[in-house]
């Protein structure tokens, strides 16, 4: 499916809600291009490295999901790089699952 500026915009929206220090939102769909789950990083566990990446909850609670694009941002709600981890690439690979990063200049 195609990431439409609507979908980024949702994504921006949704990482402001993030209570990490790293603000980070993810979205989902399944095949047919509806919306299924939206998740943001968070703090949980964090002492022990990592805290529960969103693109992570998603995979957990709704393995069916067909895309999944990833938003940070900084705390002025600028677009910042991101690239899934290697766990959660892992896991995306595992469950046929595409993770795309939204750019930081579409
Ligand atoms: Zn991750």
């Amino acid at each position: 499916m195609m990431i439409s500026r609507h979908h980024v915009n949702l994504a921006v929206r949704k990482a402001k809600k993030s209570s990490c220090h790293c603000k980070v939102s993810a979205i989902a769909w399944n095949y047919k291009g509806d919306l299924i789950m939206t998740a943001v990083n968070r703090p949980r566990f964090s002492k022990e490295g990592g805290g529960v990446h969103a693109e992570m909850l998603i995979m957990r609670k709704k393995p069916m999901a067909k895309t999944i694009l990833i938003c940070r941002i900084n705390n002025g709600g600028e677009i910042r790089p991101l690239h899934p981890c290697a766990a959660c690439a892992e896991k995306a690979k595992e469950l046929g699952i595409r993770i795309i990063s939204v750019k930081e200049d579409p």
